[in-house]
């Protein structure tokens, strides 16, 4: 099989409500943009994956990739995973190509790509993902909701220029819902600056966050320091003893084995989108596992996005939680999947199955993809 054509559309889908990222401080996001490559071979069978986009930076990389990547057998991904390597060196992370040759891959062997990696499990508990900062009251009954909706853990953002304000929060949800499992992310990871004002944690000040959090008795705490700071984050591990995850924004084997070696996480975050592809992910959730530790990858891009990952999540044994990006009325399964022809979603025990269709899973709902299409 060979790769004939290499398209990547920017889709833009309007918000019903703004959006505020708590990750994107000064930031309030009225669209969804993604970046959807979409690979066609010589035996009719198209593959697809999907990058997130900020803005349109995604118009001309189907030009830029064509010639790297036509003719190649879309079942060699290693090889194809050097080449997107290598666009690291052009400051471009296009990792979010690969899931469309396991797409490809998946479909001709009418498989879904986790029975492909190992098949370990069908179904994973999910945990939602809250995006915002909110208030006491707010999150109480978002946490309300998202328990009759079955969901058994609940992901809050710690990111308030004063982390005390986040801890109120955390403190409250602990006390009215006792049963719930309680992670905590700080987005500390990639911090983002220069369009509000960003918090900024040290060592001292992570350090007394996680003390109160474990306290709370919170399942983990997620990139409280920087992403590169393995030191500091096996210091904080040493010194506090509560589990650490991170990794959403590391790439490719490397790093994660900084992670490992530096004893600086419990529980590493590969992203098949942003990290070096389904096969990199499972990778890594096999060193992870070779080391007693577990997997949790970040799934917060689009639909197509997580079902990637979900499809990793399927084969690794060390992988407990799926993130469920849940943030209404901004963020919605609706805007999350909007070019899905159904968005994911959670059985009543709390569970996400992993998408059975063969490939990434998901069938893609053409007529979204051609209202939304910006190129
Ligand atoms: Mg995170």
């Amino acid at each position: 099989m060979r790769i004939t054509g290499i398209t990547v559309k920017l889709l833009e889908y309007p918000l019903e409500q703004p959006f505020y990222p708590a990750w994107l401080p000064g930031y309030p996001q009225a669209f969804h943009r993604v970046n959807l490559v979409i690979l066609e071979t010589d035996e009719g069978i198209t593959g697809y994956s999907a990058g997130f986009a900020f803005g349109q930076e995604g118009l001309k990389l189907g030009e830029l990739l064509a010639p790297f990547l036509l003719g190649r057998d879309p079942f060699n991904v290693e090889e194809i995973i050097k080449i997107l390597r290598s666009a690291t060196f052009l400051g471009l992370r296009l990792w979010y190509v690969e899931p469309a040759l396991w797409d490809i891959i998946g479909k001709a062997l009418n498989v879904p790509v986790y029975k492909l990696l190992g098949g370990y499990q069908e179904r994973i508990k999910a945990y939602a993902s809250t995006g915002e900062l909110k208030g006491v009251e707010e999150r109480l009954e978002y946490v309300e909701q998202i328990q009759k909706l079955g969901f058994r853990a609940v992901k809050l953002r710690f990111h308030s220029l004063d982390w005390r304000e986040d801890m109120k929060v955390a403190r409250a949800v602990r006390e009215h819902f006792p049963k719930i499992e309680l992670i905590v992310d700080a987005n500390m990871g990639w911090r983002v600056a220069g369009l509000g004002e960003a918090p900024h944690w040290d060592l001292a000040t992570a350090q007394r966050v996680a003390e109160e959090l474990k306290e709370l008795g919170v399942l983990w705490l997620e990139e409280p320091l920087d992403k590169n700071d393995y030191h500091g984050y096996r210091l904080l591990r040493q010194r506090v003893g509560i589990a650490l995850a991170g990794g959403e924004m590391n790439s490719d084997l490397h790093e994660f084995r900084e992670l490992i070696l530096n004893q600086s996480l419990d529980i590493l975050q590969p992203d098949a989108t942003l990290s070096g592809g389904i096969l990199t992910a499972k990778k890594i959730g096999g060193m992870a596992e070779a080391f007693g530790l577990r997997i949790a990858p970040h799934t917060w891009t689009s639909g197509l996005g997580f079902a990637a990952n979900l499809q990793v999540m399927g084969a690794c044994p060390n992988c407990e939680w799926a993130e469920f990006p849940y943030e209404p009325p901004g963020w919605t399964p609706q805007a999350r999947d909007f070019f899905l022809k159904k968005p994911l979603t959670i059985d009543p025990d709390g569970y996400i199955s992993v998408p059975l269709g063969p490939g990434l899973g998901v069938e893609l709902d053409e007529d979204a993809i051609a209202r939304y299409a910006k190129s």
